[in-house]
């Protein structure tokens, strides 16, 4: 039997459940939950420190398992926070692109790295 994909709603379950079954609910405030966003984005850039431009492409060849897992950290990090706080994802997350949107037009950003502090001028 194919397994079942994925969804947020699926993901989320998985978390709450593996906190309950902790009783972990009680360290999760929202400080502890950001340090725990940083924390886990600072261990996936270790994984880069000293490797140059033109290594990336073997590095993520040879270190995707632990890019993966730190990756993976993140989210759990990113999901547990809007869990914890009431921030419903789907809904963030669009209110949020619509900002982007306007923050960063198409027409003045296509090919474009720069803040977007450098388009208003
Ligand atoms: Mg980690």
């Amino acid at each position: 039997m194919e397994k079942e994909k994925q969804t947020l709603e699926n993901l989320l379950e998985t978390i709450k459940q593996f906190n309950q079954d902790r009783d972990w609910d009680q360290f999760h405030n929202p400080k502890d939950l950001a340090i725990g966003m940083v924390t886990e984005s600072a261990e996936l850039l270790d994984l880069f420190r000293f490797v140059s431009a033109d290594k990336l492409e073997a590095l993520m060849a040879d270190k995707q398992e632990a890019i993966e897992e730190e990756v993976m950290d993140i989210l759990y990090f990113v999901l547990r926070f809007a869990q914890m706080n009431h921030i419903n994802i789907y809904e963030a997350f669009e209110r949020k692109m619509a900002k982007n949107e306007k923050k960063y037009p198409v027409e003045s950003v296509r090919g474009k790295h720069h803040k977007y502090t450098e388009y208003k001028k």
